[in-house]
């Protein structure tokens, strides 16, 4: 993407890799929100290598011959990628908070110009730094079932995880999105109740076929007063944990009235810089509503994601979660009509 709105397709030599590194063939790359919001001019980046969420080939591993558990990698293997590296040098780094590394997107943001020029997932192929981790996808696992597993399924575990949900809590998600998807299924394998609010009702519907307890629509309860008190009437007087995945400012201040007191609110969907919002801080204090704040993910949430997926196989849907597939070719048509909404989760694929 050399300017917001538009994408060029460029050709460059293939990398060899440095050690460590590790070079695969791109089989799936999905077309994030975040994606779009660079396409779309909504983001600080203006030019950059579009395209993190992947799943690859390994090219030949013998710069880096086992994956980030140990498993051996062997031409061929499918990979899912930590999209984010981490420097191991940074104050976070040091401190053991990689997933807050200062360098994450350092190998990302760079030229394509330069080596290793395959920076971005939307190419013939991906450079992996050897400071990004890989895990290799189970052998069940359809390529395009996981191909947000090292975005979506990783970051909202990793938020449901902060949020400590475990079995007989009840959970509300805002947002039924690609995140929402997986949020709602991974709350409900730890034993949640799951109540979703979303504006679509196709969402919905999808969320209800991922296992979701109970929606909320706005066609239904078109004022947040109205959802507000929907969700306290389906969760005895307010949810345990919310998850915010819309990604909308305004969902904050509502979703922070439908949990109980001592609740917590994981803040997920909204990451870019210049959200405001106007917050009920003494209605938050007097209920000691506590906010977290999840951005990345430790490594561990992308293994445990591609596991859940591999044991869930046959019993979610996960051919709903990508509804529009596009070649290579036809990126700005997939970037346009994400851009547009006129589908849900694009993905690009460029081999199988
Ligand atoms: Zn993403
Ligand atoms: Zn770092």
């Amino acid at each position: 993407m050399p300017k917001p709105g538009s994408v060029e397709l460029r050709e460059y030599d293939l990398p060899t890799p440095q050690p460590g590194a590790l070079l695969i063939e791109t089989v799936a790359a999905g077309v994030c929100g975040s994606d779009v919001h660079m396409f779309a001019d909504k983001h600080p980046l203006k030019s950059i290598v579009l395209g993190h969420e992947v799943i690859g080939r390994v090219v030949d591993p013998s710069t880096r011959p086992t994956d980030s558990a140990g498993a051996e990698l062997a031409p061929g293997d499918l990979v899912s990628v930590v999209y984010f590296a981490f420097c191991q040098h940074c104050r976070q780094c040091q401190a053991g908070r990689t997933h807050l590394c200062e360098n994450s997107y350092n190998h990302w943001i760079a030229s394509p110009d330069d080596f290793p020029h395959f920076t971005g997932t939307f190419g013939t192929h991906y450079y992996v730094g050897r400071f990004q981790h890989v895990f290799k996808v189970p052998d069940n696992v359809d390529p395009l079932a996981a191909v947000s597993a090292n975005c979506a399924l990783a970051q909202v575990s990793a938020g449901i995880d902060r949020g400590k949900v475990k079995s007989g809590d009840t959970v509300v998600i805002q947002g039924a999105g690609g995140l929402g998807l997986w949020g709602v299924a991974v709350a409900k394998e730890r034993g949640a109740h799951v109540v979703v609010v979303d504006a679509v009702q196709r969402r919905l519907d999808a969320a209800k076929a991922f296992g979701a307890d109970a929606t909320v629509s706005f066609d239904d309860a078109p004022e947040a007063a109205d959802r507000i008190a929907r969700v306290r009437e389906l969760t005895d007087g307010g949810a345990d944990v919310a998850l915010e995945l819309t990604g909308v400012g305004s969902a904050v201040p509502e979703g922070i009235e439908m949990v109980r007191p001592g609740a917590t609110y994981i803040e997920i969907g909204n990451v870019m810089p210049g959200v405001e919002i106007t917050l009920d801080i003494g209605s938050m204090t007097r209920r000691a509503v506590t906010i977290h704040p999840v951005i990345r993910y430790h490594q561990r949430f992308l293994k445990a994601g591609l596991e859940f997926i591999s044991r869930n196989v046959g019993k979610l849907p996960f051919d709903k979660l990508v509804d529009a597939t596009y070649p290579l070719d036809d990126v700005l048509q997939a970037m346009e009509d994400s851009k547009a909404r006129k589908v849900n989760r694009a993905a690009l694929v460029m081999a199988r």
